[in-house]
């Protein structure tokens, strides 16, 4: 008796891996197989957005100065700076009504170079880092590594490198001291085992032609780069250059159900959202999908989400249908609604103690859906109307797609933020909805699968409501 009324009222949180038949299975695989597949060839923000821009162009999507005016059915993005970008449909509905936007972010915490970052000391040559985002400093020590980034001429020539990712090329790395003589490190507080100034990537060693002086190791590496790619050492100074895990995204596990890989956070929702806008053919409301810039170091800049660059966009879509006015821009974010697509914390375990099992997200039951996120006491949170709430539950379960609504963490432990609070101080119903990770900020961060599917599903849901 009990059990049927439990399942009757009961929110049963079941694993999805459950009760799949065998076409789900087959479409996860293949999902799977093609984020992997674009991680692999996007590590950075550069390479997301080039690569987005080349599937884009591949779907019938324009950038938007190539048109003069829009109507419904139009397929149009802007590219800001190379490193974030707007894409979206004109749906058939008045834009007046608002916009169904899906937002993601596609930088990931990682070692920049610093501006003047070759040098020397006792036989080796280094490029030393400045790190971006939350990171565990341990985590990036003793792993092989590789470097991406866009170094620029004073003649405005642009030079894209990436060495570490090919069979073929060397790798590099950090070096962490050997346990023998590491009794003072290994008294220090884990956060302080690694120091920000340590974070030195190993380069080379051999001097230049055998020669007398100093700096020949320094000298001999600028001799390779300037041999390869034409620069001295002053133009390493006008570069953006990133230094990410070597490491390709694989399968894990004997059953192949989760994902590890470098850039999770929070490219798994990029790519989810992305390959869901560009199978869309027609949609009521404007579908917009946005993969911003700098959110890891708080959304700042012109390419991160606090800056006027997609109300710049979003105005251009309302010059270009001819309808724009004084406060129009306002109206359409008042009415807009969007989906924060960022990923939560999943639930581990290992460290159990720091989630509240009743209000956690699981790996492998579903898209994770935050109503607010901020820390202790809701502090710089994003919290979801309830009517809001309601909506998108009811999108999610007339499509059958499998959610579980979460915090992240417990109360007073943590917490943390995402974009939804600048798209909500428009005005626009925004809630946070995403893929549950494990090891989040690690160089190698872990995916369900069936979570990664579940999001794809949920964002194309979404903008063909
Ligand atoms: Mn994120
Ligand atoms: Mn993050």
């Amino acid at each position: 008796m009990s059990e049927e009324l439990k399942n009757k009222l009961f929110d049963k949180k079941e694993s999805g891996w459950k009760k799949i038949n065998e076409d789900e299975k087959t479409k996860i695989a293949e999902l799977s197989k093609k984020y992997m597949d674009f991680l692999n060839k996007s590590k950075t923000e550069r390479e997301f957005v080039k690569n987005a821009r080349k599937l884009a162009d591949e779907h019938g999507y324009k950038d938007i100065m190539e048109f003069s005016s829009l109507k419904p059915g139009d397929k149009i993005y802007f590219i800001n700076r190379n490193k974030s970008m707007y894409l979206a449909i004109i749906g058939t509905e008045n834009i007046e009504n608002g916009l169904h936007i899906i937002g993601s972010h596609v930088d990931s915490p990682r070692l920049d170079l610093k501006p003047n970052p070759l040098c020397e000391d006792t036989g080796l040559a280094y490029f030393t880092t400045h790190y971006y985002g939350g990171i565990k400093k341990y985590q990036w020590t003793t792993i092989p590594l590789s470097i991406h980034g866009t170094i620029v001429k004073t003649n405005g020539e642009k030079i894209d490198i990436c060495i570490g990712e090919d069979e073929n090329d060397p790798i590099f790395t950090i070096t962490d001291l050997l346990p023998h003589l590491a009794q003072d490190q290994m008294q220090k507080k884990l956060k302080d085992g690694i120091d920000g100034e340590d974070l030195k990537l190993l380069i080379g060693s051999i001097p230049y032609n055998d020669e007398k002086g100093t700096d020949l190791i320094k000298l001999n590496i600028l001799n390779i780069l300037n041999k390869k790619y034409g620069i001295t050492e002053a133009d390493l100074s006008s570069s953006e250059i990133e230094v990410v895990p070597a490491f390709k995204a694989r399968s894990l596990g004997l059953d192949e159900s989760l994902i590890a890989a470098y850039g999770q956070d929070d490219k798994v929702c990029a790519y989810t959202s992305l390959a869901a806008m560009l199978e869309l053919e027609s949609v009521k409301n404007t579908a917009v999908c946005i993969l911003s810039d700098k959110e890891e170091i708080g959304s700042v800049g012109n390419t991160g989400m606090e800056s006027h660059m997609f109300d710049f966009f979003i105005s251009e879509i309302l010059n270009k249908l001819g309808i724009n006015k004084p406060n129009l821009l306002d109206k359409v974010f008042c009415f807009s609604k969007m989906l924060s697509s960022d990923v939560d914390a999943g639930f581990d375990p290992i460290y159990a103690s720091v989630s509240d099992k009743h209000n956690a997200g699981f790996l492998g039951k579903g898209i994770s859906i935050n109503k607010y996120t901020g820390s202790r006491g809701k502090s710089g949170a994003s919290d979801a109307n309830a009517e809001y709430v309601a909506w998108v539950r009811n999108v999610l379960e007339k499509n059958d797609i499998k959610y579980q609504i979460a915090e992240l963490g417990k109360v007073d432990i943590g917490g943390g933020g995402t974009i939804a609070y600048i798209i909500a101080n428009k005005g626009a119903d925004v809630i946070d909805c995403g893929v549950p990770v494990l090891s989040m900020h690690a160089p190698y961060e872990v995916t369900s699968k069936y979570d990664v599917y579940s999001a794809y599903k949920a964002y194309t849901a979404f903008w063909k409501e």
